[in-house]
């Protein structure tokens, strides 16, 4: 393999340049070249591609979002835009792909895959609802400012009695809501995991005010549905003063943890080991902080973990 192309795709996440800086340099470490294609699959089909240097990824390491952008497209869903990006990757004479994204542009991955284009998936994004991975580069970035997000209005929160719910992202995947709960001492945590009994809720909520609580906090992931609807309902049930936060894309932004740096290092220069190695159609990971490996489509075959024990204990820290 002489020339290898990488690409960002689907949701952003803070850490995806520190991953595509790691592909680019391991990759000119071994003597190949390496081709940016911007803009996601939409790009990989314009041929909007360039070739990176050592350079290009210089001064990147640190900084949110993705310099190769990133893009939804739904003509690559199909056949012929399949074969659109393919004959593009021909063109250029790109023999591998880097693709660092979520559980979509894996699907996309392992099309290419299986018509030949040897591909390797980095997973990206702060939903860490990848399988075949304990945590996907930007959850750590993401839980952060949640937490930071959360302190602030926990100070309010102190001055005023009032219940406040935040909504926070996390598509189907409850993981950060749990972990910005635990982090938190949210006094309630609702994932889509586990199906709470809201009327249990109410209940506790009450219960915690007749204790003489004098506020309380509401994680909720939006994998559970709209914080403001269940921010509307609590108020009504408990006629307690109710505020609702959602905290939006602010979850997607700012300089990568140390964390997400150090975990898009090394994912993103084992992707590139994989190609040298002809290990292609494969999905990096880190698991007991090893870095792994598994299939592309084993990976999209299973469902994320979810960590039982935690939420339990989350539960119990709560009373
Ligand atoms: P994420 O990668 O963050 O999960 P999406 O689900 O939006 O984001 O997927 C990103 C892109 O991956 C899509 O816009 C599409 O181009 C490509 N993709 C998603 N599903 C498929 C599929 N079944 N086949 C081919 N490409 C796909």
């Amino acid at each position: 393999m002489k020339r290898i192309g990488v690409l960002t795709s689907g949701g952003d996440a803070p850490g995806m340049n520190a991953a595509i800086r790691a592909v680019v340099r391991k990759a000119i470490y071994h003597n190949l070249e390496v081709f940016g294609i911007y803009y996601g699959y939409q790009g990989l089909i314009n041929g909007d591609i360039k070739k990176l240097e050592l350079g290009s990824v210089g001064d990147i390491i640190h900084r949110g979002g993705t310099v190769l952008y990133t893009a939804r497209c739904e003509e690559f869903k199909t056949e012929e835009g399949q074969q659109k990006g393919i004959d593009q990757l021909k063109k250029f004479g790109i023999e591998g792909l880097v693709v660092i994204g979520g559980d979509g542009s894996f699907k996309g991955a392992k099309k290419l895959s299986e018509q030949g284009i040897p591909t390797v998936g980095v997973p990206g994004t702060i939903d860490n609802d990848i399988p075949g991975t304990d945590f996907t580069i930007g959850f750590d970035t993401a839980l952060n400012t949640v937490i930071d997000a959360v302190d602030k209005i926990r100070d309010t929160a102190t001055s005023h009695e009032r219940t406040y719910v935040i909504e926070v992202m996390g598509r189907d995947a409850g993981d950060l809501a749990l972990w910005a709960g635990l982090a938190d001492g949210a006094e309630t945590i609702m994932i889509p995991e586990v199906n709470e009994n809201m009327d249990e809720i109410i209940k506790r909520l009450k219960r915690g005010h007749e204790r003489g609580k004098k506020h309380s906090i509401i994680i909720v992931a939006e994998g559970v549905g709209s914080g403001v609807d269940i921010g509307r309902t609590i108020q009504e049930e408990t006629k307690l003063e109710t505020r609702v936060t959602v905290l939006g894309h602010i979850q997607r932004g700012g300089s990568p943890t140390a964390r997400d740096r150090v975990l898009a290092s090394r994912l993103g220069a084992k992707a590139v080991e994989l190609l040298l190695v002809g290990e292609a159609g494969q999905v990096v990971g880190i698991e007991n902080n090893k870095i792994v490996y598994h299939a592309i489509g084993d990976a999209l075959a299973q469902k994320p973990a979810f960590d039982q024990d935690m939420y339990q204990l989350s539960k119990e820290l709560s009373i």
